[in-house]
């Protein structure tokens, strides 16, 4: 677990500037969603993060260190997606443990990592099944499994229920937090949904067009929004 920090962070591509100056912290433990508009910049700010992209200017700072500089492996945060691609020609169990295949870890060691990750996900009797023999909501516990297994400081999801139907996604909402609840990683949870925010964050960061207007728990938004933005954002229904 870690704190992570935002300080005065931009971002441009090119000469457009998407992220202008967001500052913010979130405490060792915490659950924080991002919430905002498509193309506000949520997904910019998570690469920006897991070092996909590099930070214009500013800095982001993961426990005692300023990694504005550091690659991604070096980082450990793990990410999931809305697109979580399995691999379709690896089980379950082999896709879960995947990147310590890769980092070649021992047999032994990916079978203890893999096992309790798997139970906490309820996929303990699916490892020997291959992706396409499963549902979306099993595909998207694998791709959960996958970051778990790293033991990463940090946790990042994308919109990570967003292909998901809406009976689905309410499920999966509550899995998504109980698994914070056992495992109290810092969490950053991207979602254009208000819904997903109100119900799932510990910490709510409202974003528009590459800024921060407003950061707090769910009801002190809803209770004393900074502006009309965020009011009309926080409490109107999607
Ligand atoms: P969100 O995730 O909130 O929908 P993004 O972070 O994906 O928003 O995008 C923020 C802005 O940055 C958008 O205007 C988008 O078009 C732009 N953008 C994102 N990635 C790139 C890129 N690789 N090159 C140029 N512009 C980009
Ligand atoms: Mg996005």
């Amino acid at each position: 677990m870690a704190t992570v920090v935002f300080r005065d962070v931009r971002k441009a591509f090119g000469s457009v500037e998407v992220l202008h100056g967001v500052s913010f912290d979130i405490e060792e433990g915490e659950f924080v969603v991002l919430v905002g508009p498509s193309g506000c910049g949520k997904s910019t700010l998570l690469r920006l993060l897991a070092g996909l992209e590099h930070i214009t200017s500013g800095d982001i700072m993961i426990g005692e260190r300023v990694v504005n500089a550091l690659p991604p492996k070096e980082r450990d945060i793990a990410m999931v997606f809305q697109n979580y691609a399995l691999y379709p020609h690896l089980t379950v169990g082999e896709n879960m443990g995947f990147s310590l295949t890769l980092a070649n870890r021992p047999k032994a060691e990916i079978a203890e990592k893999v096992g309790p990750a798997a139970e906490i996900l309820g996929l303990s009797n699916l490892l020997d099944r291959y992706p396409r023999q499963l549902s979306g909501g099993q595909r998207q516990r694998v791709a959960m499994g996958r970051a778990i297994v790293r033991d990463p400081q940090v946790f990042l999801f994308d919109e990570p229920l967003s292909n998901l139907d809406a009976k689905l996604r309410v499920s999966m909402r509550a899995e998504v937090k109980n698994l914070h609840q056992r495992l109290r990683t810092t969490t950053v949870y991207v979602t254009h949904d208000q819904i997903e925010a109100m119900t799932m964050a510990d910490k709510i960061v409202v974003m528009q067009d590459g800024i921060v207007e407003q950061i707090g728990a769910p009801l002190e938004l809803y209770d004393s929004p900074a502006n009309l933005f965020v009011a009309g954002f926080i409490g109107s229904p999607a």
